[in-house]
């Protein structure tokens, strides 16, 4: 373990740190940040989100879309809008959102592995621009809700796995056969739906969809499923190949990732060794939000058990970041009061859920004045943390903030007791 201070690269783009050695994000001390709006925060760098937004769509042009699942609520839905994204949903819900903040309906395409009537239905009816088609009964569901509904055939691609394992965690790898998402390539199930597909007049098919897992880092197996797909892409005719999202980002000291720029040029250079003619479009969802925030905690209590290890336990935990539990993801810390501090303690850093797993950052490292009261902060937490929050141990989740240019505007406001009550029906 390095006792080494933070990476300055880790932290959003706006991250100063002050003269007194704190932490400032978008103008803004984050220490004022948390005595304002209350820990546990999520602290979002609006300029970075927004150059993340523009360096996508200078990179595959405009269609490219942001994956909604990443973090999603009405200001980031405007935010990507604005930026020239378009943005893609995998469930009623986070279509509800999308149409909520005015996201224009063709700029919006529905994922999903097993959509609903319902989810269909506002889909079509609202005018989506793509629909993934990702299974045989979707396609029936579609041709039955088409001329019920009086609806435009939807433009469609279909969703293939091209049969790639992916380095990345189980959870997150979808390109390898054996997966519920999409039509295999190598079972001929995918010809299959094209053929389907081009045949049916409730559906305008358009393209191919491909999307191997999150969290991946090396640009070859982007690479690998372009090339995978190219015979089959030229050889159904289409001219649209969605390549997905995925392209992992760093968390910690010893991750490096390729930049957007670097993928999408990865991706087009595969593309033109494999002969491809389409139009390349992408869904990058952690790769826009990750980095763009950090989340503040307060430390309550820290534990010293002699001879073992000290637990540093802070207000939040699984209920606002889940990856550490799911996929064993790492972390780093420190503390918004001395950045550039060295970090020579081991400790964990634990949540305050009825959990031994509730664990944060099992070896943090962190000052060796780190006391009760201290702002911790862990960055890289914009992506798959308040989109997968929950309220376990009725914990209410934390508000979200936009800071730029010296101004903190709060876009999601922290839960309530009472909003905790708000769906029990009290007879
Ligand atoms: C999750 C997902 C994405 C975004 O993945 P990231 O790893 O966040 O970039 C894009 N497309 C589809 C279909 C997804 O399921």
């Amino acid at each position: 373990m390095s006792a080494a201070p933070v990476e300055l690269r880790l932290l959003p783009d706006s991250a100063k740190v002050d003269e007194s050695g704190g932490l400032e994000i978008g103008g803004l001390p984050v220490a004022e940040l948390a005595e304002r709006f209350g820990t546990p925060l999520f602290v979002y760098d609006e300029a970075h989100l927004r150059a993340r937004c523009a360096e996508a769509v200078a990179a595959f042009g405009p269609g490219v879309s942001y994956a909604s699942k990443a973090f999603w609520c009405l200001a980031m839905a405007r935010l990507v809008v604005e930026e020239g994204m378009s943005v893609d949903v995998s469930t009623g819900g986070e279509l509800h959102v999308a149409l909520a903040a005015g996201v224009p309906p063709e700029r919006i395409t529905l994922h999903g592995n097993n959509k609903s009537d319902d989810e269909l239905t506002r889909a079509l009816t609202a005018g989506v621009g793509r629909i993934v088609v990702d299974s045989f009964d979707e396609i029936d569901r579609i041709e039955r809700l088409v001329p019920m509904l009086g609806s435009a055939p939807p433009a469609v691609l279909l969703r293939v796995t091209p049969g790639i394992e992916a380095h990345t965690h189980e959870y997150v790898r979808t390109g390898q056969n054996d997966s519920k998402f999409g039509f295999t390539l190598s079972t001929g199930l995918a010809e299959r739906a094209v053929g389907m597909a081009a045949a049916s007049p409730a559906m305008d098919l358009i393209g191919i969809h491909v999307h191997i897992g999150s969290q991946v880092f090396v640009a070859d197996f982007f690479r690998d499923a372009v090339s995978t797909i190219a015979d089959f892409f030229a050889s159904v005719g289409l001219h649209e190949l969605s390549i997905g999202g995925g392209i992992g980002v760093a968390y910690v000291a010893d991750e490096h990732a390729p930049t957007i720029t670097e993928w999408a040029d990865a991706v087009h250079a595969a593309a033109t060794a494999s002969g491809l003619g389409a139009h390349i479009t992408a869904e990058p969802g952690r790769s826009i939000a990750a980095a763009a925030a950090v989340t503040l905690y307060r430390v309550g209590t820290i534990k010293e058990l002699p001879g073992l290890r000290t637990y540093v336990s802070v207000d939040g935990g699984m209920s606002d970041n889940p990856r550490p539990v799911l996929y064993g993801s790492g972390y780093e810390a420190f503390l918004a009061r001395e950045v550039l501090a060295p970090r020579p303690r081991t400790v964990r850093i634990v949540g305050k859920h009825c959990e031994s797993g509730d664990v944060i950052v099992p070896d943090a490292q962190l000052p060796e004045d780190v006391a009760v009261g201290d702002l911790l902060v862990t960055p890289v937490t914009g992506a798959y943390g308040h989109s997968m929050a929950s309220n376990y141990n009725k914990v209410p989740r934390p508000a979200v903030v936009f800071v730029s240019g010296g101004v903190a505007r709060e876009v999601v406001r922290r839960e309530t007791l009472d909003d905790l009550l708000r769906l029990d029906v009290d007879g």
